[in-house]
C-alpha cells in the first residue's frame, strides 16, 4: 500500500477530496476510511510502521449499518517515550449552497487554499509528512508517532477508543488543531444536557385538573441559576477569558395551547466546566438538583445527555512540551474556548500541547481556508519539535 508522498498541495487536494464528515445524525455520518488509507500509504512510503484500528461503533440501535471508522497509528523509530503528532481525520457537515466553490475541490485564491476541513484540520497531515520525510528511523533516539483519529467532531469515539485500549504511545504530544500558531495548554470541559419535566394536561380554567410541567420547569430553572452562582464562586480561574464555569439555557419547548395545562416541557442546557470539574459528578449533581427541585410536586423528570461530553484539558505549563512550544512560537501559551482530544491523550500519560496553523474563525464555515503563509512556520516548529524530542533524546 506504500506510496510516494505527492507535493504538499496535491496531498491537501487528495485529503479534501476524500469525504469524511462525522455527525451524530446517521444520515450525514460517513466513514473516514479514504482519508486514513491515503495517510497510511504515504506514511508507509517514508518508512513508518502503520496500524489501522477499527473502532466499534456505539450506534446500531437504529438498525442501519453505521459507517466504518478507523484510528491510524504510525510509528517511526523504536523504544519508549518520544513525540506524538496528532490530528483528526473527520470534518463537520457542510452546506454546499453556501460555498463559492466545490467544498471537496481544493481551490487556491489570493494566498489561501479553500476546502472542507482544510483548516480544521486536514492540512496538518501533509505538513507533518513533509517534515517527517526528512528523518530516518536510524537517527531517532526516541520514536515519532503520527496519530489520525476518527469522530473528533461528533462523539470523540476515536480518542475514547484509543484511551480505552491501553496502548502506550509517546510521552509528549502535539495536536495540530487550528490555534493560529499559538500554543494552547488548557480548555474547558463541555456537557450538553436535556431535562424533560412531565406533568398532567387539563383544561386551563381549573388548575386542579392538571399539573403544569411548564411551571415545574420555572422552579427547575430557578434552582439551576442558584447552582450556577455557587459553581461560579467555587471555580474561578482568571487564566480563562471567561473566568468561571458557565451554564447556558439553550432551548425550551413545552405545551401546545394557551387553554391547556402544559403536560410536558423540555429544556436543554450547555455547561462549560473548569478542567478540574469531573463530567460525571456534575451530571449527577445536576440531576439530583432537578429531582430535589420538583420533589413533592407530583411532577416527574427524565434526563438525557445530548452527547457524552468532552472533559476539560490542562497540561502543566512547566512541562517540557509547553516550554518548547512557547520558545519555538516566541509567545506564551494560552487557552481556547473549544474542546479537543487533549484530555484523552493526557489520560494516556502524555503531556499535550494544542498548536496548529489554521484559525478557529475559519473552521466549521463555508469557504473554510488556510492561509499559505502559515505553512512555513508550522514546518519549522514541527522540525524543531522532532529534533528536540526524538533526535536529541530530550529525556
Ligand atoms: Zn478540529
Amino acid at each position: 500500500m506504500s506510496k510516494q508522498i505527492p507535493e504538499m498541495l496535491d496531498s491537501f487536494s487528495q485529503l479534501v477530496a476524500a469525504p469524511s464528515v462525522s455527525s451524530t445524525d446517521p444520515l450525514l455520518d460517513q466513514s473516514n476510511r479514504d482519508v486514513v488509507e491515503l495517510l497510511a500509504g504515504w506514511l508507509e512510503g517514508i518508512g513508518f510502521k502503520v496500524e489501522l484500528l477499527p473502532i466499534n461503533s456505539a450506534s446500531g440501535t437504529t438498525g442501519a449499518v453505521a459507517p466504518e471508522k478507523f484510528n491510524l497509528i504510525a510509528c517511526l523509530g523504536e523504544g519508549e517515550g518520544g513525540l506524538v503528532l496528532s490530528g483528526h481525520t473527520d470534518t463537520v457537515p457542510y452546506s454546499a449552497d453556501a460555498w463559492d466553490q466545490d467544498p471537496f475541490k481544493l481551490t487556491e485564491k489570493e494566498g489561501r487554499i479553500h476546502g472542507l476541513g482544510i483548516c480544521d484540520m486536514k492540512c496538518f497531515f501533509p505538513i507533518v509528512l513533509e517534515v517527517a520525510r526528512q528523518f530516518n528511523a536510524s537517527e531517532l533516539k526516541q520514536p515519532l508517532y503520527v496519530l489520525a483519529t476518527a469522530d473528533e467532531e461528533s462523539t470523540m469515539s476515536g480518542a475514547r477508543a484509543l484511551a480505552a485500549c491501553g496502548k502506550i504511545l509517546g510521552r509528549h504530544a502535539l495536536i495540530g488543531e487550528p490555534t493560529g500558531l499559538i500554543p494552547v495548554y488548557m480548555h474547558k470541559g463541555i456537557l450538553m444536557e436535556s431535562i424533560k419535566i412531565k406533568g398532567q394536561a387539563g383544561h386551563s380554567s381549573n388548575p386542579a385538573l392538571g399539573n403544569s410541567a411548564l411551571e415545574g420547569m420555572h422552579t427547575v430553572i430557578g434552582a439551576i441559576m442558584v447552582w450556577r452562582e455557587e459553581l461560579q464562586k467555587q471555580f474561578r480561574d482568571t487564566r480563562f477569558a471567561v473566568p468561571e464555569p458557565t451554564i447556558n439555557f439553550g432551548t425550551i419547548r413545552g405545551g401546545d395551547n394557551p387553554n391547556r395545562i402544559c403536560a410536558e416541557c423540555e429544556l436543554t442546557i450547555d455547561l462549560r466546566l473548569m478542567p478540574e470539574m469531573k463530567l460525571e459528578e456534575i451530571r449527577t449533581d445536576l440531576r439530583t438538583l432537578v429531582s430535589d427541585a420538583i420533589a413533592g410536586s407530583g411532577l416527574s423528570a427524565e434526563y438525557n445527555s445530548v452527547f457524552d461530553g468532552v472533559p476539560g484539558f490542562e497540561t502543566d505549563t512547566n512541562s517540557e512540551v509547553i516550554q518548547i512550544a512557547e520558545r519555538l512560537c516566541g509567545r506564551e501559551s494560552g487557552t481556547v474556548a473549544f474542546g479537543t482530544e487533549g484530555p484523552y491523550l493526557n489520560a494516556m500519560g502524555m503531556d499535550t500541547v494544542v498548536l496548529g496553523p489554521g484559525d478557529i474563525d475559519q473552521a466549521h464555515q463555508a469557504n473554510e481556508y488556510l492561509s499559505l503563509e502559515r505553512i512555513p512556520p508550522m514546518l519549522d516548529i514541527l522540525t524543531k519539535m522532532i529534533g528536540h524530542f526524538c533526535v536529541q533524546s530530550a529525556d
